[in-house]
C-alpha cells in the first residue's frame, strides 16, 4: 500500500516514526509524504498531557472520516496513546471502529507483520483488528534498522536513550515509555556517521533524560564520553544537547560543552520551577539553591552559552508568591530560550490527587504574565546582537523571494528562534554562513550574509 506515517508530539516520537516508516518500506509498502495520497495512514500519537491527547484523538477522528468515505483503506494508531490507555483497550476499539489496529511504542516493529495478517471480511471490513502493547514500551531503533528520515536533509534527531527513571509527580511518561535505556556509544557513532554521509551537519541529541545517558549500560552517566565519540564523526558541525535533567549535570559535561568543537554552546535543561516547596512536591530531585548554582556554573564555565529551559505554572497549590519567585528568577537568570507549560493533571500521577487544584483561567493568566516577562527579556537580549557577525545554518527559503530562514547555535529546530536572512544570491539549505545582524525581533534576528 501507499503509506503515510503522521508523527505527532515530540522529536522522540518523530525518530520512532522514521524507524516505523523504514520498516514499512522494507516490507514492500511505498512511502508518501503526502497524506492525501495515502491508502494507509499510521498516526504515531502523543499523550503526555491532556491537550496532546485531545489533538491525537481529533486527528484520528478526521482520518476516520476519510476512511468512511473510502479515501483511506487502512488506519492504524501507534505510540503513546495506545500504551497509556492499554487498560481501556476495548473502549478504544469500540470508540474508534475505523481504526484497524492499535500498537504501543514498544511494538512498532510488529506492524508490517500485523498488516500482512489482516484480510477483508465479506462485509468489506478489515478482519483481525488488533490492540498490541508491551509491558516494556521502551523501543530504540538500532543504527542498522532501516529509517526513513522525516527532517530536512541537513539536520537529524539522534535518540540516545528512551524511557525515564525519574518520578516527577506530574509526569506520566515513565508509565508509557518505561524505564531509562541507552543505546551503545558504538551504535550511536555508527548512526552519526551514516547520517553525516546523508548530508546531515547538525545532530540533535534527544531522550527523556539525556544527561543520564549510559548509566544503565556503563554503570554511571557518561554523556561526555558519547560526545567525545560523536565529535570525531567527520562532517558533523553542530551537536546539540536537548532534554538534560539538572540532577545529572556534571562538571565533565559542562567541560565537554565548552571544549568539544562541534558541540554547540547550548543546553536544553527543563527546570520546571524554582520554589523549593513546589520542586519538592514535583519530586524534581533539585531545589532552588541547586538550580541557581547550576546556572551560575554554566554561565561561568561556558561563556556565551545559550540556555533553554521549560517551567510549569499552575501546579496544585501554587501561590502568587511562588509565581513572583519564578518571575524574579527569570529576571535574574535571563535564559535565552524559555517555554512555559500549564500544569495538566495526568491520570495515575501522584499530583493528580494533590489538594488545591487551580482554575484553568488562573493558570493561563500566570503563564501569560510569565511569557510577557520572558518576551521582554528575549527582546533585550536579542538587541545585543545588533551589528554583530554570527554563524547561521541555512534551513530553507522563506515565503518571499530573497528571504531565507536559518538558525544560530542558540536555536534548536522547531522550538527556538530563527534568523531571517535577506540575500539576492541563492542560499543552500544545510550551509553554514557568516551573516551580520541588521535588525532584531523579540525571539528572532534579521541578518544579511557577509560576503567574502
Ligand atoms: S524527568 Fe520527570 S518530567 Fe521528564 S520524563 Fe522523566 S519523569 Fe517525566
Amino acid at each position: 500500500m501507499k503509506v503515510h506515517v503522521l508523527s505527532l508530539g515530540c522529536a522522540r516520537n518523530l525518530v520512532d516514526s522514521e524507524g516505523l516508516a523504514g520498516l514499512l518500506e522494507q516490507a514492500g509498502h511505498r512511502f508518501t509524504d503526502r497524506i492525501e495520497e495515502a491508502e494507509c495512514v499510521v498516526v504515531n500519537t502523543c499523550s503526555f498531557i491532556r491537550e496532546a491527547e485531545e489533538e491525537s484523538i481529533s486527528t484520528i477522528l478526521s482520518l476516520a472520516d476519510r476512511k468512511k468515505t473510502g479515501k483511506l483503506r487502512r488506519l492504524y494508531v501507534a505510540g503513546c496513546l495506545p500504551q497509556k490507555r492499554r487498560n481501556e483497550r476495548q473502549d478504544l476499539l469500540d470508540l474508534l471502529p475505523e481504526v484497524d489496529g492499535f500498537l504501543g511504542p514498544g511494538d512498532l516493529p510488529k506492524l508490517p507483520g500485523l498488516i500482512a495478517g489482516q484480510g477483508l471480511s465479506p462485509q468489506g471490513t478489515v478482519s483481525n483488528r488488533f490492540f498490541v502493547t508491551s509491558p516494556v514500551p521502551t523501543l530504540l531503533f538500532e543504527s542498522s534498522a532501516p529509517k526513513r528520515r522525516m527532517t530536512p536533509k541537513h539536520y537529524a534527531y539522534l535518540k540516545i536513550s528512551e524511557g525515564c527513571d525519574h518520578a516527577c509527580t506530574f509526569c506520566s511518561i515513565p508509565q508509557f515509555r518505561g524505564a531509562h535505556r541507552s543505546r551503545s556509544i558504538e551504535d550511536l557513532t555508527e548512526e552519526a556517521a551514516r547520517l553525516s554521509g546523508e548530508g546531515v551537519v547538525e545532530l540533535n541529541l534527544i531522550g527523556q533524560d539525556t544527561s543520564y545517558y549510559g548509566a544503565d549500560l556503563y554503570g554511571s552517566p557518561c554523556l561526555p564520553r558519547l560526545l567525545e565519540a560523536l565529535a570525531k564523526v567527520k562532517g558533523i558541525h553542530w551537536i546539540r544537547i536537548l532534554y538534560a535533567h539538572p540532577a545529572h549535570v556534571t562538571d565533565d559535561l559542562i567541560a565537554a560543552i565548552r571544549d568539544l568543537e562541534p558541540v554547540v554552546k547550548y543546553v536544553d535543561i527543563p527546570l520546571q520551577h524554582i520554589s523549593d516547596r513546589l520542586l519538592s512536591l514535583m519530586r524534581r530531585e533539585t531545589d532552588g539553591v541547586f538550580i541557581r548554582r547550576l546556572i551560575d556554573r554554566f554561565r561561568a564555565q561556558v561563556p556565551g552559552i545559550a540556555i533553554r529551559t521549560t517551567f510549569i505554572t499552575g501546579f496544585p497549590g501554587e501561590t502568587e508568591q511562588e509565581v513572583e519567585e519564578l518571575a524574579g528568577f527569570l529576571r535574574q537568570a535571563r535564559f535565552e530560550r524559555v517555554g512555559i507549560f500549564l500544569y495538566s493533571p495526568e491520570p495515575k500521577t501522584p499530583s493528580e490527587k494533590m489538594p488545591d487544584p487551580l482554575p484553568e483561567a488562573v493558570k493561563q493568566d500566570r503563564r501569560d504574565r510569565l511569557m510577557r516577562l520572558q518576551r521582554e527579556i528575549s527582546e533585550e537580549m536579542n538587541r545585543a546582537w545588533l551589528g554583530r557577525e554570527i554563524e547561521v545554518l541555512v534551513d530553507e527559503p522563506g515565503s518571499e523571494p530573497g528571504v531565507y530562514l536559518g538558525r544560530t547555535f542558540a536555536d534548536a529546530p522547531e522550538v527556538d528562534g530563527q534568523v531571517f536572512l535577506s540575500s539576492q544570491a541563492p542560499l543552500q539549505p544545510g550551509r553554514l554562513i557568516r551573516a551580520r545582524v541588521t535588525d532584531t525581533i523579540e525571539y528572532d534576528l534579521v541578518a544579511e550574509p557577509v560576503v567574502g
